[in-house]
């Protein structure tokens, strides 16, 4: 399949540069990036509340921590938290715990 470029009508040819084939043009130079080699990143990944949980957890060193909870489980009382948007965006975010000493997790409605 031949392809024009769109700049000056002259012939694209596929020339392979960094992992990628791109189409230049013979005569101008002009780069065309083929559909086929673009990596879309754009495509929104949904997560559940539980996904998001499991997520946020695996990155508690990064989370602030709060002294005005008790634990459940052991009754300290420091807790890292996070906000999760668990449902539609006009309902209150859940606010989730877990436990700095026994890793207990729980869950609290605003
Ligand atoms: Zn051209
Ligand atoms: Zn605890």
């Amino acid at each position: 399949m031949m392809s024009f470029c769109p700049r000056c009508s002259g012939t694209l040819r596929p020339r392979r540069e960094g992992g990628k084939v791109y189409l230049v043009c013979t005569r101008c130079g002009y780069r065309v990036e083929p559909r086929e080699n673009t990596l879309t990143i754009s495509s929104r990944i949904q997560h559940s509340a539980k996904e998001k949980t499991t997520i946020i957890e695996e990155n508690t060193l990064n989370l602030p921590i709060t002294r005005d909870v008790i634990c459940k489980r052991c009754g300290h009382t420091e807790a890292y938290y996070w906000v999760v948007q668990t449902r539609a965006a006009d309902e209150p975010p859940t606010r989730f715990y877990k436990c700095v000493k026994c890793g207990y997790t729980w869950r609290e409605y605003e």
